[in-house]
């Protein structure tokens, strides 16, 4: 299936909780995520424990912009790996380059952070990168190209920013501009709320 390219306040609706694919908006009172949902939304009744489950993995999906068959491969990953299943599949979906992009502030949501990558604006430690799936390693050094019209879009966007923390595993360089990766993702320090043993026993039954 490919990339959902409707009302992404739609999609905040449905998990009913704040998903930040907006920006600057997602942090005002125009944020829609309370607006009557439309007669086609309506659901009634209390969700099954499997529909529970199935909403936290759709959740994650829509909070990263990843596709089922991506997910999939995350999660293979993570079970791969040693320690908790959970934390592991999120460190990865954290390391992701265009999950960087955007909580470095060089854009303000994964979708402009997506098409500044693959329009070829960013350097990963001096070598063009153009996949937003890159998964960054500890010292990576992101840049953004010498060129004015690249260095523009950024500048703009870090002069401002939403009010969106940056994590403590991102160094940022408002002036190069540049992003350092200085540690693996904090998962503490997740946008949003996620509930990763739920999503395990999803993938898992
Ligand atoms: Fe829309 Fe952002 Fe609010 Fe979600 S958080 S409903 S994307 S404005």
């Amino acid at each position: 299936m490919g990339r959902y390219t409707g009302p992404v306040c739609r999609l905040c609706r449905r998990e009913g909780t704040q998903l930040y694919l907006k920006g600057h908006r997602c942090y005002k009172s125009s944020c829609n995520l309370d607006s009557p949902p439309g007669m086609h939304n309506w659901r009634k009744g209390k969700l099954s424990e499997f529909g529970k489950r199935l909403r936290e993995k759709q959740k994650v999906k829509r909070y990263y912009g990843i596709y089922e068959k991506q997910f999939k491969n995350y999660f293979n990953q993570a079970t791969r790996q040693q320690g908790n299943t959970g934390e592991n599949l999120l460190v990865l979906l954290e390391r992701r380059l265009d999950n960087v992009v955007c909580r470095g502030q060089f854009t303000h949501t994964r979708a402009s952070a997506r098409q500044l990558i693959t329009h070829g604006h960013l350097l990963i430690n001096g070598k063009k990168v153009d996949i937003p799936s890159y998964l960054v390693k500890v010292g990576d050094v992101i840049e953004v190209k010498k060129k004015e019209s690249s260095k523009n879009i950024v500048v703009r966007n870090i002069e401002n920013p939403t009010p969106a923390a940056v994590p403590s595993w991102l160094e940022v360089d408002k002036e190069t501009p540049s992003i350092k990766v200085a540690q693996l993702p904090n998962r503490d320090e997740i946008q949003i709320e996620i509930q990763d043993q739920m999503i395990v026993e999803f993938c898992s039954r």
